[in-house]
């Protein structure tokens, strides 16, 4: 009779669908000019609740159906990622509103290409990048940074898991990469 050995280990044959939490590795660089823009470390992977709006649409759907160690490659539009920069959200902002309490602008600090955490009239949180300053005022951009930007996005699945109840309903992940709390 033979013996039989179990291996020690799970095959992981989930698949990325909605209320799964996926555990992924990418570089993301600009597809026109290969410049990386940004790269997750294997200790700081990237770690989301698929399917509840919180990335690119058009990156979850490219990923849909993949398992652990499926490799990804593609590119994303400008107009399907972060979109194409609009005039309204350009504005030219008087220089005492960045006084401070001395009555100075800071010259170091509010630099042409800086980005600036400001607020809006309702309290809503934003940024901005400095795109000139003049004697009087300074031109802020509050377009998205990566507006205009072709997406190239290379990388693998790490980890694939089903969400529980708490993380379905509060929209996020809990524990690591996640929210604590
Ligand atoms: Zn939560």
């Amino acid at each position: 009779m033979s013996t039989f050995v179990p291996h020690l280990y799970k095959i992981n044959s989930m698949t990325i669908a909605e209320n799964m939490v996926v555990t992924l590795n990418y570089k993301l660089s600009n597809h026109k000019t290969g410049e990386t823009i940004e790269e997750t470390t294997p200790e700081q992977p990237m770690v989301f609740l698929y399917g509840v709006g919180g990335i690119i649409p058009r990156f979850e759907s490219n990923i849909s159906g993949m398992k652990v160690g499926d490799a990804f490659d593609f590119h994303i539009e400008a107009h399907e990622a972060y979109g194409i920069s609009d005039d309204s959200k350009i504005a030219m902002i008087p220089l005492h509103v960045f006084h401070d309490e001395q009555g100075k602008f800071d010259h170091d600090y509010f630099t042409v290409d800086a980005m600036i955490p400001m607020s809006d009239g309702d309290g809503n949180q934003l940024r901005g990048i400095i795109r000139e300053i003049n004697e009087e005022d300074l031109k802020m951009d509050f377009n998205h940074p990566l507006a205009d930007t072709d997406l190239h996005f290379s990388g693998s699945i790490a980890e694939i898991r089903t969400a529980t109840a708490d993380e379905i309903a509060h929209g996020h992940v809990h524990g690591p990469g996640g929210h604590h709390h």
